[in-house]
């Protein structure tokens, strides 16, 4: 199955704002996408229904073929990584180490294995030596890697980004695009950077009004936009 699977989803907020009015798309396994549109759209929303944060709406979202829905959200929040936009808001643990492996540890990973999945994550954000670091004494840039790194060490079908690269200065903004470029997993990311879609993302969605108002190579998309 594909890593992402949403039909026909459509979502009211408790006070009537319709922000969804029947999104489709599929996300292939190792695909990298860019979600694009502006402000109001409902791209927060979308994304909130991936991982469960919200469940009511009408519609089905599928992560590598496991429907998002009660039963299945501990597995679905273990799929479906999600990395916000402020780092500060994922790491509160004294060092690097033990917010790497809060997730891991939370899924009963110990010992050698849990090691292993902090050294295994930190290296893939290129941040092999900072394990006994606090976060704080780390510059932004490094600790919006080390809040993917906490995400990857869960091993998600699909990490989810918000807004990656705001706040970053160039040399930080091209060592996060090195490591997002460097990943093996399927990625989405939600950004109004459209340099950054278009050197990282081969596919754009754009996202207008509660629905997909086009879809397709990010080179395409922004000549037409
Ligand atoms: P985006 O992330 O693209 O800016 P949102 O998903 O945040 O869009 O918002 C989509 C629509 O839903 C907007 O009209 C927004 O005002 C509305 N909305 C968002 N959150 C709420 C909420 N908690 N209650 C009511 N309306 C909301
Ligand atoms: P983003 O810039 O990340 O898309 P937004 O500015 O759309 O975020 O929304 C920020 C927060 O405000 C979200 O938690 C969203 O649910 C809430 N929000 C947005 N619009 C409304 C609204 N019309 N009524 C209530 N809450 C809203």
């Amino acid at each position: 199955p594909p890593s992402l699977s949403v039909r026909r989803l459509a979502y009211a907020y408790p006070d009537g704002t319709q922000a969804l009015f029947g999104v489709d798309l599929t996300i292939g396994r190792g695909e990298r996408v860019a979600l694009l549109g502006p402000n109001g759209a409902g791209k927060t929303t979308l994304v909130m229904h991936l991982n469960g944060i919200l469940t009511a709406g009408h519609g089905t979202v599928e992560v590598a073929g496991l429907p998002v829905g009660k039963d299945t959200l501990g597995e679905i929040r273990r799929r479906v990584g999600l990395v916000f936009q402020d780092p500060d808001d994922q790491l509160f643990m004294p060092t690097v180490r033990e917010d790497v492996a809060f997730g891991p540890a939370n899924l009963g990973v110990r010992g050698a294995e849990l090691e292993h999945r902090v050294r295994e994550a930190l290296e893939r954000v290129g941040l092999p030596d900072v394990a006994d670091r606090p976060p704080h004494h780390l510059s932004f840039g490094q600790r919006r890697r080390v809040a993917v790194a906490t995400v990857l060490a869960m091993r998600p079908e699909i990490l989810v980004l918000d807004e990656p690269s705001s706040n970053l200065d160039p040399a930080s903004r091209r060592e996060l695009a090195e490591v997002l470029r460097s990943l093996d997993v399927t990625v989405l990311m939600v950004t109004h950077d459209l340099p950054y879609a278009l050197e990282l993302c081969e596919r754009s969605l754009i996202l207008s009004g509660g629905v997909i108002a086009a879809d397709g190579p990010t080179r395409e998309i922004l000549a037409d936009d």
